[in-house]
């Protein structure tokens, strides 16, 4: 490597917690608040941002085991701090908690490097596609159905074609209203609307096929996580006796994860988080993976984090534009994407890196640490 870049100068990392606007729920958990963990890196004047949804613990794993690794070091060789990163964390465990560092930290070295570039992200990553597919999702499982008619409509009034909904509500014991509320969903959003349905691993894998099977009927074409997504045969089983696309990945920690899921033809869209995923970084070699098996990769959750690597790939099917997410980034950064007509076009505002900076006044009311 050259190493003749800028070197990054500061490392800092801040917490939020942002109470959701009605009771949050899908089959297997609850919430009443997103916790946003935040990471900026800076060099040469310019700083970058990367985030993860996820635990407050995520913000001393970013200050106590990574900062050292990627201050004073070149800010354009991002995939060498990646790799020092997760080689770094081998004792400390590098699923889960410690991911999600690592991918914050990740993300925001390669807004930082756009921005010194003077760059818009997916020009940076190169750009496979100019617009990004989106899907409205939420529907969660405590929403009455006036509220899930509200955000249905929500999405169709602004061309959003493809909507998502939780179902397998408290793990999978109300098979009878996931149908009617899948039936309702049909009713608002009419034919001409994709129709997708996300069990979050809450049904049996007879029980998912069943339920599947019915939902078909409603012409729902994607179904996500039926089973647990650590039981890849049981998402195989079912997936082969399904019309609708399985899909899964949401928990991928590391590029392994995703080579196992891949090739055991569990799923026929991969889903893969770049908050969680390891960062852009390894969201890019997972869409590689998935590619070379004949997949599609969906981009989970987060969607401004998402748009631009999601621009950069060939084989992106949709992004998820998820409620609580969207509400979000809409809440406390500028620069958020517009969906209107059912896709965004991440850099099209020419702004450097992936367009967003933190409101710090409205992310103050919410910043915990
Ligand atoms: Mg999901």
């Amino acid at each position: 490597m050259l190493h003749d870049g800028p070197l990054v100068e500061h490392l800092t990392v801040s917490v939020y917690r942002i109470p959701t606007d009605l009771p949050g729920g899908d089959a297997t958990l609850t919430w009443d608040a997103t916790t946003l963990v935040l990471v900026e890196a800076t060099a040469a004047g310019r700083t970058g941002l990367g985030c993860t949804y996820g635990s407050p613990a995520t913000a001393p794993v970013v200050a106590q085991e990574l900062a050292d690794l990627v201050v004073g070091f070149d800010a354009f060789d991002v995939p060498a701090a990646n790799d020092r990163m997760s080689r770094a964390l081998r004792n400390a465990g590098r699923p889960g908690i410690a991911a999600g560092a690592v991918s914050a930290v990740d993300t925001a070295l390669w807004d930082l490097k756009a921005r010194l570039l003077d760059l818009p992200l997916v020009r940076l990553l190169g750009a496979a596609r100019d617009k990004v597919t989106v899907y409205g999702s939420g529907g969660l499982t405590p929403y009455g159905d006036t509220q899930l008619e509200r955000q249905l409509r929500g999405w169709t009034d602004q061309g959003i074609d493809r909507v998502k909904i939780k179902v397998a509500e408290s793990w999978g014991r109300c098979e009878a209203r996931d149908m009617h509320r899948t039936a309702l969903t049909r009713s608002v959003v009419g034919d001409a609307t994709d129709l997708y349905v996300d069990a979050n691993g809450g049904y049996t894998r007879k029980q998912a096929v069943r339920v599947a099977t019915a939902m078909a009927g409603l012409g729902v074409t994607w179904l996500e996580e039926p089973v647990s997504s650590d039981d890849l045969t049981g998402l195989r089983e079912v997936r082969e006796a399904v019309t609708a696309d399985v899909a899964a990945g949401e928990y991928g920690y590391d590029l392994p994860y995703f080579v196992r899921m891949a090739v055991s033809g569990a799923v026929d869209c991969l889903q893969a988080d770049v908050t969680r995923c390891g960062g852009i970084t390894v969201w890019l070699r997972a869409a590689a993976v998935a590619e070379g098996l004949g997949l599609h990769i969906s981009a989970h959750c987060a969607p401004h984090l998402h748009a631009h690597v999601a621009a950069a790939v060939p084989n992106t099917r949709h992004l998820e534009w998820f409620h609580d997410h969207v509400r979000i980034e809409n809440m406390l950064f500028h620069g958020t994407l517009d969906p209107r007509g059912g896709s965004v076009t991440p850099g099209a505002s020419g702004e450097p890196g992936h367009g967003l900076t933190l409101d710090r006044a409205a992310a103050g009311r919410y910043r915990i640490a």
